[in-house]
């Protein structure tokens, strides 16, 4: 469904899509550039392909661009995205070269745009560097961070900081990731589109067409996590959960996902996936494509349950997408997860592939706590988390930079 303002009224109301208006007004006109490093796979693609048209339609000038990389830069921006959540990881001087050679390649070809532009949006590190390669600029900058940041690699983030303390602002997904940063930080949570094909409603034949076209049976208890192949999304554990529940239920697994052009590490997590499913029939691994939009929508839509037993969760869209389809989820213990999952309403927090099993059993045996819960969450997100709410945050942080207000400003 096209993304007018006018579609988004239906869900979200005319006093949201008004309000929408009244703070772009004063920003008509202004050119605001996004910059990351895939166009498909990953939740900041999947934000920036409602926000830009959404931007536009309110009168700004918004554009998108991709930062074109190789394999020895996403080998070293995923040692940051590492590093950043927190693991041991070594940065060489090797790595840092090819990271600042990409950086510096693609610069050549966006820096008279971004010097024009009165808005620059970075998001995570994969272009951070940009910023020291556009020295006359004529906008703001700021930095989006997306990734939870709250214990970072020494190594890696004195070296990152380098590179974004000079931005006029950062955004954090959550108040724990925030940064000694010599410039105003701001709190804004992701969303997420309801009229994207993610989203949207779908017929109940279209659900039972892809469950077909993967031999899920409809007619059993569908658990399911929707997860790029990522140790931090802890696949194995939710396979170790399935496994505690010895085939209670007769419940089947999906655990779907495809990989992010910025991510070098899938091939090797599907692997371990692989074996640790052991030949199981009830766990279905599915491979998407970047495009599969549909099918996870239904995928998510077709399950009892949706799991997301992440070990560490910027944000966590795929929670904020089963909840919006009345699933209770059950996730992992950590960052945006904990924002969105509230024990007894939404879901349940679990740390432990036990304490999902148990969880699951609890949810399944007893399927009007899964419809009340599933109801509460519907409710949630739509109070919460969809993309009106973010892109006013957005405008308005915009606008205070743009006045000059920032240190005084609170986004919302
Ligand atoms: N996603 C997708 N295909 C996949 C795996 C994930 O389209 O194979 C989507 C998922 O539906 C969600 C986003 O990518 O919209 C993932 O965002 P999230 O915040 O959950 O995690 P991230 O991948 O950004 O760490």
């Amino acid at each position: 469904m096209e993304k007018t303002l006018q579609n988004y009224e239906s869900i979200i109301g005319t006093v949201a899509t008004s309000k929408l208006r009244q703070v772009a007004r004063d920003l008509k006109g202004a050119s605001v550039v996004h910059v990351n490093s895939t166009k498909e796979g990953g939740g900041v693609a999947e934000i920036l392909f409602w926000m830009i048209p959404l931007m536009n339609e309110l009168g700004m000038d918004a554009s998108w661009e991709v930062l074109n990389g190789n394999a020895d830069y996403f080998n070293t921006t995923k040692t940051f995205h590492n590093g950043l959540q927190g693991n041991k990881v070594i940065l060489s001087e090797k790595m840092i070269k090819a990271y600042e050679d990409t950086v510096e390649e693609n610069a050549e070809r966006l820096r008279e745009k971004l010097a024009d532009a009165d808005i620059v949006v970075i998001h995570d590190p994969q272009p951070a560097y940009l910023h020291q390669l556009v020295p006359e600029k004529k906008g703001k900058w700021i930095w989006r961070c997306h990734i939870d940041a709250s214990h970072p690699n020494r190594q890696v983030w004195n070296y990152l900081r380098s590179k974004v303390n000079d931005y006029d602002a950062s955004i954090f997904s959550m108040p724990d990731y925030a940064q000694r940063l010599d410039h105003p930080q701001f709190i804004i949570a992701p969303s997420i589109d309801p009229l994207s094909d993610k989203n949207i409603d779908l017929s109940e034949q279209e659900i039972l067409d892809t469950l077909s076209n993967f031999n899920i049976d409809p007619n059993r208890p569908i658990l399911t996590q929707i997860s790029r192949f990522d140790r931090f999304k802890d696949p194995i554990g939710v396979i170790e959960a399935f496994n505690l529940l010895n085939g209670a239920f007769n419940a089947q697994l999906v655990l779907a996902g495809g990989g992010a052009t910025d991510d070098p590490e899938g091939a090797a997590v599907l692997e371990e996936v692989k074996e640790a499913a052991n030949g199981n029939p009830d766990i279905h691994i599915l491979m998407l494509p970047p495009d599969a939009h549909r099918i996870i929508n239904a995928l998510q839509r077709a399950s009892a349950i949706v799991i997301q037993k992440s070990l560490q969760e910027g944000f966590g869209l795929t929670v904020t997408e089963a909840l919006w389809k009345n699933k209770p989820v059950i996730g992992g213990n950590t960052g945006g997860i904990r924002l969105q999952v509230h024990n007894h309403h939404t879901g349940f927090l679990v740390d432990t592939p036990e304490g999902a099993a148990l969880r699951i059993r609890r949810l399944l045996s007893n399927p009007d706590l899964m419809y009340t819960i599933g109801n509460t969450a519907k409710e949630f997100v739509k109070e919460n988390y969809l993309c009106n709410r973010q892109l006013r945050e957005y405008l308005t942080l915009m606008l205070g930079l743009r006045k000059g207000l920032a240190n005084h400003l609170i986004a919302g």
